[in-house]
């Protein structure tokens, strides 16, 4: 017998009531091909991990040197000699005894398998001589070993005039010049998280495409108060770029705009001191994997490999420093498979979207996975 449609009385098998978004883990019927990449073809550097965090920040602010360690070197290297990954780079090494403890641990006990950026010391941000001392401090982290600075997106969005309170400070503020020239002068690329996804400067609603993802973490939202726009984000980062042409600025999680490669693309083209990696991204890329691969094709000299793996980062699956994470990331740049997970969880954590391979062919996999990093980090290959 035909149902009513309508009919409130549900047929065997049929929902009998609605069912929470949160609860819904649909699994795809595809018959697709599943190649399981268990090495990488080449060895890898990961140039964007977060192997250390700072012990003690408000928000968004890092106030003291001292570090957590989310991982001993052994837990990561037995991993990455699994993998294929020859070095990680820690992006967040901190500053002053924290950075140079990082280095110890890390880079010093195990040469060629780890290296350590710096990062800048926001917290005497309201000395009067900050940029000064922002500057020789990254000149004393260059003699303690830092292969480059990490900025987050704190610049930009977190740090006000009285470091947590007033006027948000914008990323091309004056203050900074001596810091960005100093890196200029010291050969140490500056890797820069600027914005984030453009979703999250939108109202988190019906119509978000990472309702699910904002709604987990309210604090991401950046829409609203006295936020700027992501485009205006990325005018003030430009502006700096412009100011600074003998820094190199590795613009992290592609460009900081995986969701436009146009907009990516024409500020490459502007920019030739302007390098992008991956991280956390191929959730992006491989969600228009014709458009990713002709990026590849055009930028190969300019993109690094990266992934934001963070040592038990289990809040961020998409991050989650492990075998499955890099399995991911090697499948959807060696493989032309179709249709699966960007990230080790159930449900799509940055949007519920799969993923579909580019298949680089070898000579721009070697550059990806570790020629353009060593050009880079000037460490030998
Ligand atoms: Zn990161």
């Amino acid at each position: 017998m035909a149902s009513i449609a309508g009919e409130s009385t549900a047929q065997p098998g049929s929902p009998a009531r609605a069912l929470a978004l949160a609860d819904y883990e649909p699994k795809s019927m595809l018959h697709a091909q599943q190649t399981r990449v268990e090495r990488a073809k080449f060895p890898v550097i990961d140039v964007h991990t977060h192997i250390t965090v700072s012990a003690k920040s408000e928000k968004g602010i890092d106030l003291g040197a001292e570090r957590l360690y989310l991982a001993k070197p052994d837990e990561l290297l037995r991993v990455m000699d699994a993998k294929n990954i020859r070095a990680m780079v820690n992006l967040t090494g901190g500053f002053d005894d924290g950075l140079v403890d990082t280095i110890r641990k890390y880079d010093g006990a195990f040469p060629g398998r780890f290296y350590t950026f710096v990062e800048p010391v926001y917290n005497r941000f309201l000395e009067p001589n900050y940029p000064q001392i922002q500057a020789e401090g990254i000149e004393r982290a260059h003699r303690a070993g830092a292969k480059g600075l990490k900025i987050l997106k704190t610049l930009g969005l977190y740090l006000r005039e009285n470091l947590t309170s007033g006027r948000l400070v914008r990323i091309d503020d004056p203050r900074f010049d001596p810091m960005w020239d100093a890196c200029g002068q010291l050969n140490m690329p500056v890797a820069i998280h600027v914005s984030d996804p453009i979703a999250f400067f939108t109202p988190t609603d019906r119509f978000n495409e990472r309702y699910e993802e904002l709604n987990n973490h309210p604090d991401w939202s950046f829409y609203g108060r006295d936020y700027p726009s992501n485009a205006e984000l990325i005018e003030a980062r430009n502006r700096a770029f412009a100011r600074h042409p003998k820094t190199q600025f590795l613009v992290l999680h592609v460009g900081n705009f995986a969701e436009n490669l146009d907009n990516v693309s024409e500020n490459l083209d502007r920019f030739p001191n302007m390098t992008v990696d991956l991280a956390a991204r191929i959730g992006e890329l491989g969600r228009q994997p014709r458009r990713a691969g002709q990026f590849f094709d055009r930028y190969q000299d300019r993109i690094l490999f990266g992934t934001d793996a963070t040592p038990h980062g289990v809040e961020t699956p998409q991050q989650l420093f492990g075998e499955k994470l890099y399995e991911i990331y090697f499948r959807f740049l060696e493989t032309a498979d179709e249709y699966f997970d960007y990230a080790p969880a159930n449900v799509p954590p940055q949007g519920r979207w799969r993923i579909y391979g580019i298949e680089l062919p070898d000579s721009i996999l070697e550059k990806v996975y570790y020629q353009n990093a060593t050009r880079l980090l000037r460490i030998s290959s």
